[in-house]
């Protein structure tokens, strides 16, 4: 396949990078990736060892020694670089995400042009690494505040971006002068090392030192494990379940580490008797079936009030008759494959689950087999009625389930049942009443690091801090003033005076 090979995808790839060099190990296991879409092999990666590990990261640490003073601007040259490549690339790079994610074409496009924008966002930046300075209480003394690099920051990926969400990280990581260690989902790695080799061209036309970006593919329980519990890390970013994140929590907190965790969620729109159905259709059905289902922003809970709740399900029960399930990289279908077999096998247990609690499939959710769907992947979405204390409505299923929640009375019941649950990453209302949506938007609305009016739950901007709060895991990445997590904040006390008072006006005379 001609984008394979414009983005040095082999049919065997080592899995394990200095930034410049591939550590050729061939002894820890091959991953063989087969593409959801079609079922087709599309090449193999050679996991890496606990001493290639050891390798990068002495690499990474002595890229530090250099990156850390070079100038901001001067970093975020180079980062400038890094999204003009990624602009000559985003066609290949956005075909073989979707080849090897399952997402639609457009998505994956999409994802090349997220790092273009992370690229463009973060250039600025490296401009604007603002401190306060504050008025000191001691007469001749100067007090500011500035931030310096941290060190080597570990990205630990999800497999659905499998190159996104690691710009967001390395992008700021990089003009904020830190240097990166990536380890991405072991079922997405052939997306990682392409774009491993695009950063590896700008690098060395900067004649810039090895270990600026890494890149080590290998097993969570062994090479995740050593990433969390080493010191040398300090701060480490992690997209994935709500299970793995709470274990990283846990180890790298023990240490003192810092994290970024980026977790499940649980999204929910909330529609009102005043919401424009016109416009809250296709953003429902986007949330829920888009990527089938497996976006952490994906829309999972529809509150919908009972005055309007009868035609709501007759409208989506409509769309959801039109969609066209197949190849994502044809761009006339909607809803792509799941990830693998598994994750169907998490689709239909799920819908047991509902059944054996009390709810009903009031739409779709069989496995779908014939002609296209030969991976075994593909699955039709499911709409389901439901009551948000079901055990399963509590849980992310990551597939394309979309659970009707009934609520009546005024908008508070709405926010209470969207509340209702562990994680509060994406959350949106629709409706055209002010005081609705003031109410959502205030102290006892939404409590989700994202809340949209009259816009879906996915589909979120660059420019904006990205995360979310309780089990989502308190992180926040990409835009705002996330650059601030990827540095140490120094406080500064400058005596220029000839005295030395005390603060807090206390007396030491010797
Ligand atoms: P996952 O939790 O299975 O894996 C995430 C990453 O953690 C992978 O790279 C995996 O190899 C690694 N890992 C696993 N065990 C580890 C260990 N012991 N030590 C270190 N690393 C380890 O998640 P997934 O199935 O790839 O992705 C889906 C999940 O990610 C969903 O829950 C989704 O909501 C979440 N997600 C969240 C966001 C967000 O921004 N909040 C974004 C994307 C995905």
């Amino acid at each position: 396949m001609e984008f394979l090979k414009q983005l040095g995808i082999k049919e065997k790839n080592f899995g394990c990078s200095t930034g410049q060099n591939w550590l050729e190990t061939t002894t820890e296991g091959e991953l063989k990736i087969y593409s959801p879409t079609n079922g087709k092999y599309i090449g193999s990666v050679y996991q890496c060892s606990e001493a290639d590990y050891e390798k990068v990261l002495d690499t990474a640490i002595e890229a530090f020694k250099y990156w850390r003073m070079v100038p901001a601007p001067n970093r975020g040259e180079v980062v400038r670089q890094i999204g003009l490549k990624l602009r000559e690339y985003k066609r290949p790079l956005g075909t073989l995400v979707s080849y090897e994610m399952g997402k639609s074409l457009q998505e994956g496009m999409g994802e090349v042009q997220e790092m273009i924008d992370i690229c463009d966002f973060a250039v600025g930046q490296s401009r604007q690494l603002y401190g306060h300075m504050m008025v000191s209480e001691r007469p001749m003394h100067r007090m500011y505040d500035q931030y310096h690099p941290l060190g080597v920051v570990a990205t630990i990926s999800a497999f659905n971006f499998p190159v996104a969400v690691w710009s967001w990280n390395a992008m700021l990581a990089a003009i904020c002068g830190d240097t990166n260690l990536w380890k991405p989902s072991s079922k997405v790695p052939l997306s990682a090392i392409a774009t491993q080799n695009i950063i590896a061209e700008v690098v060395k036309e900067n004649n810039l030192p090895e270990g600026l970006f890494t890149l080590v593919i290998g097993r969570g329980a062994t090479i995740g494990e050593k990433i969390l519990n080493d010191k040398r890390i300090p701060l480490i970013s992690v997209t994935g379940s709500t299970r793995v994140g709470r274990h990283a929590g846990e180890v790298v907190q023990r240490r003192f580490g810092r994290t970024i965790l980026e977790l499940g969620g649980n999204n929910a729109i909330i529609m009102t008797p005043e919401a424009d159905l016109k416009m809250a259709m296709p953003a429902v059905v986007f949330g829920a079936v888009g990527t089938a289902g497996q976006r952490c922003t994906s829309t999972r809970r529809l509150i919908v009030h009972d005055s309007i709740y009868a035609k709501v399900k007759e409208s989506l029960l409509k769309a959801y008759g039109g969609l066209k399930i197949g190849d994502p990289l044809d761009e006339n279908n909607h809803v792509g494959p799941l990830i693998d077999k598994n994750a169907v096998g998490d689709f239909t247990k799920a819908l047991e689950r509902l059944k054996v609690e009390g709810g009903t499939v009031i739409y779709g959710g069989e496995v779908l087999s014939g002609e296209g769907y030969e991976s075994g992947c593909y699955v039709r979405p499911a709409i389901a009625e439901a009551d948000n204390k079901y055990e399963i409505v509590q849980e992310e299923t990551f597939a394309p389930i979309l659970y009707l929640l009934k609520y009546s009375g005024n908008v508070s019941n709405a926010i209470a049942i969207q509340n209702g649950v562990e994680q509060g990453l994406s959350s949106s209302i629709f409706t055209n009443n002010m005081r609705e949506v003031e109410e959502y938007l205030s102290a006892v609305g939404s409590d989700c690091g994202i809340a949209n009016v009259n816009i879906g739950t996915s589909g979120a901007e660059i420019g904006g801090a990205f995360g979310g709060e309780k089990e989502t895991g308190g992180g926040r990445e990409s835009g705002s003033e996330s650059w601030k997590l990827y540095m140490r904040l120094q406080t500064n006390t400058i005596n220029w005076g000839t005295q030395l008072p005390l603060a807090q006006g206390i007396k030491f005379d010797i």
